[in-house]
């Protein structure tokens, strides 16, 4: 089948291509360090076939922060809203993503599940024995949502961040210590650094974003995840998703999305399609520089915004 976006998808990558060189990959996790500034790719999915543009659309990379609207999917199945949300707020932040600020003042309640607080608050809930086990429900989660039995973890990229994961691991005390959590600090941290280390590629991305967009079901019109939750996930990428430049890409961008630092996005444009991004060079909020100028590029041809 012919995909309505397939076309124009080429151009619109070439016309953002030069945006690369105003970013810079990230360093903090040494592994991450290794990515080509210059990659740009993007794939959508429409639920009948995957509509490649750019030269790089299978290329592998982890999805760090993407992996949080993942989590508070699967802890709102593992325990509803009520128990997680006793846990972290709803509300966004124009503080960065890492930051410890806000918490000392909200008797360590985070404000919400896409910053690092947030997200190792929602990891904390995923059940599960063992680390092994928990990953492994999520990673079936994933694999689920983007119909590749296959999809694993970056060990490298785990270990490296896991390593270096110092301002993590303060936000998980500064949580332990007010009862937000309650399990070994370096045990959340060795699941959440896997869980940010869950390697994807565009394709990936495009899929599970399809399935959010498909009010939680797959192309095949099974449920992977509850109308409900895939609804509230979506509300979450909405306002807080691009961290502290969220407001200002529902503007520009108008599509529920999530970037991680590896340079991936996804995006979810309701009943429509999934869209996976990816390219490395990120601004200084954390954002892929070009991915976005992409995305702002392909909705407005597209007329996807949802305002
Ligand atoms: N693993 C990264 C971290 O915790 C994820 C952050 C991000 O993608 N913004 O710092």
């Amino acid at each position: 089948m012919v995909c309505q976006y397939g076309e124009q998808l080429e151009k619109l990558v070439k016309e953002v291509q030069p945006f690369t060189a105003n970013g810079k990959v990230a360093d903090y996790i040494p592994a991450l360090a290794k990515a080509n500034q210059d990659t740009l790719a993007v794939s959508i999915y429409d639920g009948n076939s995957t509509c490649f543009s750019a030269g790089h659309s299978s290329e592998m990379f982890t999805l760090q922060s993407i992996s949080k609207v993942l989590t508070l999917a699967l802890a709102l199945m593992d325990h509803g809203e009520e128990i997680v949300f006793d846990k972290v707020g709803m509300e966004p932040t124009g503080d960065p993503y890492n930051s410890i600020a806000k918490l000392e003042s909200l008797v360590a309640k985070p404000l919400n599940p896409m910053i690092n607080a947030g997200a190792l608050a929602v990891s904390h809930l995923i059940e599960g024995e063992s680390t092994d086990e928990r990953l492994e429900r999520l990673l079936q989660l994933i694999r689920d949502m983007c119909g590749r039995p296959s999809v694993t973890y970056n060990r490298e990229v785990a270990q490296s961040e896991f390593n270096t994961a110092h301002l993590n691991r303060s936000l998980a005390f500064f949580m332990k210590q007010y009862r937000i959590i309650n399990e070994d600090v370096d045990q959340l941290l060795d699941f959440y650094t896997k869980q940010c280390a869950i390697e994807v590629n565009c394709d990936d991305l495009a899929r599970i974003g399809y399935v959010l967009a498909n009010k939680g079901r797959n192309e095949e019109g099974v449920e992977i995840v509850p109308f409900e939750i895939a609804r509230l996930v979506k509300t979450f990428m909405v306002t807080c998703g691009m961290y502290n430049s969220s407001g200002e890409f529902a503007i520009r961008v108008g599509i529920p999305a999530k970037s991680g630092v590896s340079g991936g996005i996804v995006g979810a444009v309701p009943n429509e399609i999934g869209i996976g991004i990816y390219g490395p060079a990120l601004d200084e909020k954390g954002n892929s520089v070009a991915g976005m100028k992409l995305l702002e590029a392909i909705s407005s041809y597209y007329d996807l915004s949802i305002f």
